[in-house]
Parts: structure tokens; sequence; C-alpha cells
């Protein structure tokens, strides 16, 4: 498809409301091109996990659905993707979520040569808020699930590996309503910024559709903007 050229690498930005469906295509897209997903969502709740200091510094915030600091996420995702699996590209799941990280990741990717794809996932709120309040997840391997949509075959256990499933914190009824107040906010503005910015923008419906034609849809967009 490149003719034998080396192409530039792609940093392929995810960017949708919570329950949009930016970790299930980020995942579908791990597969269908080998980047690795960048979620800053998962970065943090490990750091939550583990309890050290970052951890401790976000764990409120995340707990009440609010954004945590731009200069923390910044820091982690320039570390991230100075990895050398990201040499040929990476997916973006979260992140950037304010001007001040867009214009960050902006400055980051040009001092390295990557170009950037925007892709807005754009989906209806009530199926939002039906995604977010049936949302299940492997606490092994990340597996997501929805007990109407996309159930597993026995309920609350892994189709994958037979752990037991949970539910996010964050995806109670009273934090999801804050999580969507944050994006109107604080993140949906970040699209005018794209816009001005000159970026590659691309809207997605991702509400009708189940997600593997989705995820073909953008990886066409990506590869060749059509
Ligand atoms: P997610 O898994 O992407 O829905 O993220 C879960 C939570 O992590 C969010 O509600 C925020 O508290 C925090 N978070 C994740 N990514 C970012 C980001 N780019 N900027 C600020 N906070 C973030």
């Amino acid at each position: 498809m490149n003719n034998g050229q080396k192409r530039s690498p792609r940093a392929v930005v995810l960017f949708g409301p919570p329950g949009s469906g930016k970790g299930t295509q980020a995942k579908l897209l791990t597969e269908r091109t080998g980047f690795p997903q960048i979620s800053t969502g998962d970065m943090l709740r490990e750091h939550v996990q583990a309890g050290d200091e970052i951890g401790r510094e976000v764990a409120k915030l995340m707990h009440a659905g609010s954004l945590v600091p731009d200069e923390l996420v910044n820091a982690l995702v320039k570390q991230r993707v100075a990895r050398p699996d990201c040499r040929d590209g990476f997916i973006l799941d979260g992140y950037p979520r304010t001007q001040q990280q867009a214009e960050r990741l902006g400055v980051l990717l040009e001092g390295r040569g990557i170009d950037q794809v925007v892709i807005h996932l754009v989906v209806d709120y009530n199926k939002v808020i039906a995604r977010l309040s049936g949302r299940r997840q492997c606490p092994v391997c990340g597996t997501l699930y929805n007990v109407l949509s996309r159930p597993p075959k026995q309920a609350d256990v892994c189709d994958l590996d037979g752990a037991g499933l949970v539910i996010r914190e964050d995806d109670s009824e009273a934090v999801i309503r804050e999580r969507l107040e944050e994006y109107e906010r604080q993140t949906r503005p970040v699209l005018e910024y794209f816009h001005s910015a000159g970026r590659r923008l691309y809207e997605v419906d991702a509400g009708r559709e189940v997600p593997p034609v989705v995820c073909e849809r953008i990886y066409k967009l990506i590869e060749n903007g059509g």
C-alpha cells in the first residue's frame, strides 16, 4: 500500500465522550494495525491500583468523574510515546481531553515527525448512558462487555479467562453524569481547536454499526483518508 516507501509514523487520536467506544475501537485498531493502544485512563487506573504517588494524587478526582491535571497526563503520554513500540504509530484513547493537552500533543508530535489524525466518534447521548451503565470489564485481560449489547456467555464471567467481571467505580449514575459534564465543559471544545489548528479530523458514526464495522471505517480513513 505504501509502495515500499517508509511512511511517517501516525498518531491516531480517538476522540469522543465517555461511552462512545474509544476503548473498544482502540483494541480493535491495535489488532488491525499493530499500533499499541495508549489509554490515559488505563494508565491512571494502574497508578491508583498500585497506590503510588501519582495514584494517590488522582484517585479522588477520578472517582468523582473529574479530569486530572494536564501536566500529569502530558508527562505520562510523553514518556509512553518515547518507547520503541510506538515507532511506527500508536492509538491515543482518551487523550487529549483539554485544549492545553491538545496543544502539548501537537508540539510533541511535530518534534518527532509524527502525523496526527483525529477520529471523532459520534454517538447519541441516550446510547452513551446505556452503554456506560451496562458496562462490565474483565480485571485480568481488560475485555469490555455490556449486559445489554455484548453480554458474556456466562453472566459476570469473562469468556476469555474466566475471571469475574467488574463494574468500574466511575460507571455509577452520578459519576457518569459528572463525566459527561466534564466532557461538555472541557473536552468537546477541543474539536474547535483541532479545526483551527488544521488537524486531519474525521467524524465517524459510532452508534449504529457493530464495533468491527466501525473499526474498518476508521482503518480506511487512517490508511488513505477515504
Ligand atoms: P477513561 O478511562 O478514559 O474514561 O478515563 C477515566 C478517568 O481518568 C477520567 O474520568 C479522568 O478522571 C481521568 N483521565 C483519563 N484521561 C485523562 C486526560 N487525558 N486528562 C485528564 N483526565 C483524564
